[in-house]
């Protein structure tokens, strides 16, 4: 019993191929700078709608990864166990539970946010600490002090990945995770999540700079020798394989969930996902989804101000604008903004702020080599030169051109649109007082990522093709409206009797802000070398923690 094609995995830019599952989640990035894919996507077995029609999350995951992931990497008990595990810190026992927003228009919101950070990016993150876990323990079984396998996680955040990451891997044994975020540059809700946790693995680096001064410090770490020769280093950002692979299950969730409406006709009824975007990593896994053979109609691609996607999608360039400086921006105005004159622009979605979207490198090695006419092989050798020219005209000149073939093939799956903020602030109000003339809404308060999927399934929903009721669109909400109290509070401000505290706030982030921190600073002066220092000292004295 071997690894089927599609339990192997390959790099986008051709370097590596023939790899471990384990290998391409301990990896995060291949050596060619590529991103790891499966050899093949799997087919799905021909009784999927009957049998696995009723299954719980976790067994309905088990069933997907089972494809993605040979026996003999890990047992069959043992990934059900782990994800049994992941799926239990969730509030819902649904997990990722269907919510019909508007019954007379067939719009549905997947509710991704009712794990631990309430934020969607849970679903994949309690999984990869698991995972983590299980391989590090494994590796690890009767060795003894130094010569343990360790691995020190090392990510950078602007808020969302950084508390998942720390919520999916505190207390994991062998393992260390350092987040960086910019000092006094994330919400307050979201610097408290991340600093008042405390377990002795976890550790939260505030750095004096931007968001993307942490990340270049980041990718200085992983680039760096001296810290390479005494710690191993491991990626949680979305490049991470594992990440895309957990985020599949939701799709089949969903549609399970859909189908057993009553309005759902499965003889005529279409569907249409719409997913709030920024690297690409959330719908990528939809497209995954489809491939394997899940009827979904389309796939549309959400953006806010950050447009990249959007803009890719009207010519087939995909080119990297730095937003005009001077221009004034309403994600400004909220706390933890600051004006970032580099780089992306600030939204009020700033979880999908991007100037480059880092797994849409994958969607298109998959679709140039479908256009190849050689065999499978071949034609991934052609995509992976394709891929490389690509991304090195990005470094060069900032943009790439495909060619029409790749982009009309994108377009017989893909939609995109482009949200402004003030669109987002309308969204929320509109869906938290509706007007008195919509029978089939139900008020509901929207984070304003979810708004901006929310305002491009109404668009979709007025195309020829996507129309209620044959059409069914559901949007996926991302995070907790209480993440984004700034952006939610901001929308509805003017609307009599609102009450943040007693509307939005879960009883879980009450007295949050007042809880112990520990977090430690930065200043910018200490570089590579100093936060190598830092890295050392703070792993040494974990042990030292353990052994009391
Ligand atoms: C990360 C995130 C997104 C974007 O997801 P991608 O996989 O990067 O496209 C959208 N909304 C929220 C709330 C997020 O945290």
């Amino acid at each position: 019993m071997t690894a089927t094609a599609s339990q192997r995995y390959l790099s986008t830019r051709g370097g590596s191929s023939g790899l471990s599952f384990e290998e391409v989640v301990l990896k995060g990035l291949a050596n060619d700078g590529g991103l790891f894919i499966p050899e093949e996507i799997p087919s799905l077995p021909s009784d999927w709608r009957e049998t696995w029609n009723t299954l719980e999350f976790s067994e309905l995951a088990h069933r997907i990864l089972s494809l993605y992931i040979s026996l003999e990497e890990i047992p069959s008990d043992h990934l059900r166990e782990i994800l049994q595990r992941s799926y239990s810190t969730f509030r819902e026992v649904n997990v990722t539970p269907l919510h019909t927003l508007d019954a007379t228009q067939n719009l549905h919101l997947l509710e991704l946010f009712h794990g631990p950070t309430f934020a969607f990016k849970d679903v994949a993150l309690q999984f990869l600490g698991n995972l983590f876990e299980y391989f590090l323990v494994r590796r690890n079984d009767c060795k003894e002090g130094s010569q343990r396998h360790h691995l020190t996680v090392v990510g950078a955040t602007s808020g969302d990945t950084g508390s998942a990451a720390i919520y999916g891997l505190r207390g994991k044994k062998d393992v260390s995770v350092f987040i960086l975020h910019p000092a006094g540059r994330v919400s307050p809700i979201q610097e408290a999540q991340m600093t008042t946790v405390l377990d002795s693995n976890v550790h939260n680096l505030a750095v004096e700079g931007t968001f993307d001064d942490c990340q270049d410090m980041v990718k200085a770490l992983f680039a760096d020798e001296d810290i390479n020769k005494t710690h191993k280093l491991g990626a949680v950002n979305s490049i991470n394989w594992a990440r895309i692979l957990a985020q599949i299950t939701y799709y089949f969730h969903a549609y399970f969930d859909l189908i057993r409406l009553p309005t759902f006709d499965p003889e005529k009824s279409k569907l249409r996902f719409v997913v709030p975007t920024g690297n690409f990593g959330d719908i990528l896994a939809g497209y995954f989804a489809k491939r394997m053979g899940l009827p979904v109609d389309r796939l549309y691609i959400a953006t806010n101000e950050n447009d990249i996607l959007d803009r890719f999608f009207q010519n087939g360039l995909y080119e990297k604008q730095t937003p005009n400086p001077t221009e004034p921006t309403i994600g400004l105005q909220i706390d933890g903004a600051k004006a970032d004159p580099s780089g992306v622009r600030e939204t009020l979605s700033p979880a999908m702020d991007i100037l480059v979207s880092s797994n849409f490198e994958r969607l298109l090695f998959m679709l140039s080599s479908l256009t190849k006419t050689s065999n499978k092989r071949q034609s991934d050798v052609d995509a992976a030169a394709d891929v490389k020219k690509w991304q090195a005209d990005l470094k060069s000149s900032g943009s790439f051109s495909v060619p029409d073939i790749v982009l009309t093939l994108a377009k017989e799956t893909f939609s995109s649109g482009r949200v402004s903020d003030p669109e987002t602030l309308a969204t929320i109000k509109t869906f938290h007082s509706p007007p008195a003339a919509t029978p089939g809404l139900e008020p509901y308060v929207l984070d304003p990522h979810s708004a901006v999927g929310i305002a491009v399934a109404l668009r979709s929903m007025t195309e020829p093709d996507g129309q209620p009721p044959i059409t069914h669109t559901i949007s996926l909400a991302t995070a907790h409206p209480a993440k984004f109290a700034g952006a939610v509070r901001l929308a509805l401000q003017d609307v009599e009797g609102f009450d943040f505290d007693k509307d939005v706030l879960p009883t879980e982030f009450v007295g949050l802000e007042k809880k112990e921190r520990r977090v430690r600073f930065v200043g910018a002066h200490e570089g590579l070398q100093g936060m190598r220092r830092i890295i050392r000292e703070e792993v040494e004295n974990e042990k030292v923690v353990e052994n009391v």
